[in-house]
């Protein structure tokens, strides 16, 4: 059974093609959407253009005002979000919480109450132009288009979302076809919330959809998903010049070093690969073990992978869920088949799990790999670790680095001043020392992705102002008649000048000026 069916054609009902969707655990059916037409995400672009021109005067607290509204929604509605989330992607309820619901909340918390501060003007004193000051504004960009995948609905769809209604744009989204009804929901929240009409917009659909956004003339995509559809992104953007960020894929690396406590490493390697079932950007993709502790780490770490229970969850007794898009099954069976024809060896897993009708692949961990293998190069997406083994900690980030990625990567040592020269020799957007994944979850951490992984930043200062056009209004601090060196020009300017450039560039006295 696919997780999405089309059950009719264009020309049926409302001339708009329906997507049924069912949920991964359990195989049931959840419900059907329709796809958006070109025509209706122009017509979603015309209102959120009218909805901008007043939500863009509003101040900050009044802005703020309908996020901590959003956010006291959603604390009154936990159970019911919870579950449609669950439902969409056969996550296990906690993970819901924690991962998703707990990150939105604070989400809307921290911009409503820092974007006022974190986009303030910027008053600069200039070293050179002493007779002018300067004012950088951070501006709203107009209609931000949020295209958004399926892994985490809820979480990727209204953070991205939030930063830009708070920067004083309005936001057309358009959330995963595999995951529609957690975006429906968000637009039911902020409904709920009372925010003014066409400030937030949701159009599901699949990929037709989010080219018709692409093309209707938004100021601004942000887009989460795979390379290969950021690529396409990137493109249509460029074709328009409009900026995009992109959040993209990753390999992320896990480096153990000699002097590394075991247990929490262990822990951390299991607890990185097999959250949300594998299927986080930022997720533990391969590990690198120092030979030295190798043994002890390995037998540990599948220790603790026989003891995760998977399967539907009944009261949180859950930890691992299932496969959320189906079509991804057959990319982590690939990726397992090519490691095992060329020498690897799987220690437990290595199946989908017999036990449950529902898309589950069981915990899987692998030794004997190496970089001929797709499951060390390719992002698998799903719950497996692959754990090499590596003379010493050069070796560890060399092949660390041997990659077309770049998002993420944890490096576990006793000694956090050699963690931190391994997390700078590192080319990856973010690293975490002794812990893993934790740097989406930091508001005020800027996120994204080096080479293939990504361009930009989402969250904290950086990721804010991204939503903003900045601005540099240079003011006369006093005003004069004429400048001297306008108009007309003659051989007496052209000597001051040159005496200008030598007193400031080769006179001592200039130089103590810092030129
Ligand atoms: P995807 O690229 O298949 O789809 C993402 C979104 O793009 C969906 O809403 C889809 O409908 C839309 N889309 C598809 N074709 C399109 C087109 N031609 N034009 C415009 N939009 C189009 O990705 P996915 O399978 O939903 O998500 C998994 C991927 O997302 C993984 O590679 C994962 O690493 C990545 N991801 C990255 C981050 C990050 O922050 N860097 C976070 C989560 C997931």
């Amino acid at each position: 059974m696919a997780l999405l069916q089309p059950v009719e054609g264009p020309g049926g009902l409302h001339g708009r093609r329906k997507l049924e969707v069912f949920d991964p655990a359990t195989l049931e059916r959840v419900g059907e959407i329709e796809v958006a037409s070109a025509e209706d995400v122009w017509v979603a672009l015309e209102r959120a253009r009218k909805a901008f021109e007043d939500w863009c005067l509003l101040s900050f607290r009044e802005r703020g005002r309908y996020m901590l509204a959003a956010r006291d929604v959603i604390v009154q509605r936990v159970d019911e979000i919870a579950e449609t989330i669950c439902q969409d992607t056969g996550k296990p309820r906690i993970e819901a919480l924690t991962l998703e619901i707990l990150g939105a909340c604070d989400s809307l918390t921290y911009y409503a109450k820092n974007a006022e501060r974190l986009l303030q003007d910027e008053k600069k004193s200039l070293h050179l132009m002493k007779n002018k000051k300067l004012v950088i504004s951070y501006r709203p960009m107009g209609v931000i288009g949020i295209i958004t995948p399926w892994n985490f609905p809820f979480l990727l769809s209204l953070n991205p979302a939030v930063q830009a209604m708070m920067a004083g744009n309005a936001v057309v989204l358009k959330p995963s076809e595999v995951t529609p009804f957690v975006g429906i929901a968000l637009t039911q929240i902020f409904e709920a919330a009372g925010l003014p009409d066409g400030v937030f917009q949701v159009l599901t659909g699949d990929g037709s959809t989010g080219a018709a956004l692409l093309e209707a003339g938004c100021d601004k995509i942000s887009f989460t998903g795979s390379v290969r559809t950021g690529r396409k992104v990137a493109e249509a953007c460029g074709m328009r010049l409009i900026p995009c960020t992109l959040e993209l894929g990753g390999k992320d690396p896990m480096i153990v070093c000699d002097d590394a406590k075991l247990e929490r490493a262990a822990r951390g390697a299991v607890w990185g690969a097999f959250c949300n079932a594998g299927q986080i950007c930022v997720s533990t993709e391969r590990v690198y073990v120092t030979e030295k502790i190798a043994e002890p780490f390995i037998a540990r770490v599948v220790e603790l992978t026989r003891d995760l229970r998977q399967g539907p969850e009944v009261e949180g007794d859950v930890d691992v869920g299932a496969i959320t898009f189906p079509p991804q099954l057959e990319v982590i069976e690939s990726h397992i088949m090519d490691a095992i024809e060329k020498g690897a060896k799987v220690l437990t897993g290595g199946r989908r799990n017999p036990d449950y009708p529902g898309y589950f692949y069981e915990p899987t961990v692998l030794v004997g790999v190496n970089h001929d293998m797709k499951i060390m190069r390719e992002e698998t997406f799903g719950p497996i670790l692959p754990i090499q083994v590596v003379r010493d900690e050069e070796e560890a980030l060399r092949l660390a680095n041997d990659t077309s990625y770049g998002l993420n990567a944890n490096v576990w040592t006793r000694d956090r001043h050699k963690g931190k020269q391994i997390a700078n020799q590192l080319k990856s957007g973010a690293v975490v020392v002794n812990d893993c994944m934790v740097t989406y979850g930091i508001a005020e951490s800027p996120f994204g992705g080096v080479n293939a992984s990504g361009i930009g930043r989402v969250n904290g200062e950086i990721g804010l102002k991204s939503y903003c056009h900045v601005q540099s209004v240079a003011m006369s601090r006093f005003v004069t008649k004429r400048e001297y060196l306008r108009y007309p020009y003659s051989a007496k300017k052209l000597r001051f000048v040159r005496k200008v450039i030598d007193f400031l560039y080769r006179s001592r006295l200039g130089k103590l000026f810092g030129n």
